[in-house]
């Protein structure tokens, strides 16, 4: 069998990519581990930011796509129990959206689907071979059990942090820069209607943020230490620490779906290809939650790749698949400093535990500047935004 791209994974970033390439006439095969039901249900993500809204519609796809509600920009803090709506400057109220990961996800999948696109789901073992040579290739065993082999021109790697492709470079060809911020996010799925888009709270007892997920539920995030256990996070502890941190309490409590817990990480892969094999997405490289930046690196990725592609089946030109790497480590590393630098302020200016006061001091002198100075204010925008 023979396709011109092999894509490993079906999450965002390789559903976007097969889109794209589909529209473009480029053949391509997405295959998948999971079954359809497990990827169309799980739940990540909630923030579709502006740039990648515009990246849609320019690849005529928004319409088909893009659910959720539009993205307001507020934000509503609350500090030491007082509520202090920010409102942010930008000249792109475009398109930015609250759409769930799984709902975008799902889309994704339908119009693949729906427009021919070939995507198999359950396929096991996953292995890309002679990545180097002059045609790669991948070998799966499919669903009712029969090894399978495509030939290809480049195989996308989109197939997250713990996928087979970033696994199958040599190590020596890689550098990995990472970050631990020393602390974990308890991340809960609740029954509880938000009556705001999102609550972000700086308490001494830790962050703690509220997120709507549709009109009744909520997706809570809880600071935590890298050594607690989800046991210990029994659901009157999670709704009494909630209640405490945001100062008031909670509404309605309803049912919890959900409790996992999240180290806060940054890591960088680099480069992001080697031979014929390109990385895309959280395969090779991870933000911190606190910035709703993981799912927008992703789409920009599966965005730049899509068009390197193109030009090179198009027009035979390949300085846009040579600039690949470079080109997507810059916007990587651009939105890795705005993910750690609000990550730290957030967590800093409530901390009393982990950085001490001189840190808190910073952060809170920081986190003023963004209602005192417009030029601040524009920035943070243009990042919340993609903008950057
Ligand atoms: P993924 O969505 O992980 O997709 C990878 C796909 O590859 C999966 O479908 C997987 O099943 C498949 N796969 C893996 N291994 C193989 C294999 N060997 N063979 C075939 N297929 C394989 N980001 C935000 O912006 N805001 C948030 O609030 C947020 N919350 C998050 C909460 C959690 C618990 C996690 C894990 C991530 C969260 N993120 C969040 C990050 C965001 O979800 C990711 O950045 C985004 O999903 C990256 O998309 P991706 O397509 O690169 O990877």
């Amino acid at each position: 069998e023979n396709t011109t791209v092999v894509i490993v994974g079906s999450g965002v970033a390789g559903l976007t990519l097969g889109n794209f390439l589909l529209r473009s006439g480029i053949d391509c095969v997405v295959l998948e581990r999971r079954s359809r039901e497990y990827v169309e249900q799980r739940q990540r993500a909630g923030v579709i930011d502006s740039r990648a809204a515009r990246m849609f519609r320019e690849w005529g796809l928004a319409d088909r796509v893009i659910g959720g509600v539009p993205f307001e920009p507020v934000l509503n803090f609350r500090i030491d129990g007082e509520t202090r709506p920010f409102k942010y400057v930008t000249d792109d109220l475009g398109d930015g959206r609250f759409c769930p990961q799984q709902v975008l996800v799902r889309n994704l999948i339908d119009v693949f689907v729906s427009d021919g696109g070939d995507l198999r789901f359950e396929a096991e073992d996953v292995a890309p071979e002679d990545i180097t040579g002059p045609r790669p290739r991948v070998r799966y065993r499919d669903s009712s059990g029969v090894t399978r082999t495509i030939t290809c021109d480049f195989i996308a790697g989109c197939d997250g942090d713990h996928g087979v492709c970033r696994a199958s470079i040599p190590e020596e060809e890689l550098t990995r820069h990472s970050h631990e911020y020393g602390y974990a996010w308890l991340t809960v799925l609740a029954e509880a209607p938000a009556n705001h888009q999102s609550m972000m709270a700086i308490h001494d007892r830790g962050f703690a943020g509220q997120f709507a997920r549709g009109p009744q539920a909520s997706r809570f995030y809880l600071q935590c230490p890298l050594d607690t256990a989800v046991e210990e996070w029994t659901d009157d502890r999670i709704w009494g620490e909630i209640d405490a941190r945001f100062g008031e309490p909670i509404a309605v409590k309803g049912r919890i779906s959900s409790k996992t817990l999240v180290p806060l990480r940054s890591v960088v892969h680099d480069p992001m290809s080697y031979g014929h094999l390109y990385l895309l997405g959280d395969a090779a490289h991870i933000v911190p939650p606190m910035s709703a930046k993981g799912m927008n690196l992703a789409l920009h990725d599966a965005d730049v790749f899509a068009a390197a592609v193109r030009q090179q089946v198009k027009e035979q030109d390949t300085s846009l698949l040579e600039a690949y790497s470079a080109t997507c480590l810059k916007h990587v590393w651009n939105y890795q400093a705005f993910a750690a630098w609000f990550t730290d302020l957030m967590h800093d200016a409530g901390d009393v535990f982990y950085h001490g006061e001189f840190r808190r001091r910073l952060a809170r002198t920081e986190f003023e500047r963004l209602y005192d100075s417009e030029t601040a204010n524009r920035l943070f925008g243009e990042f919340l935004t993609g903008l950057n």
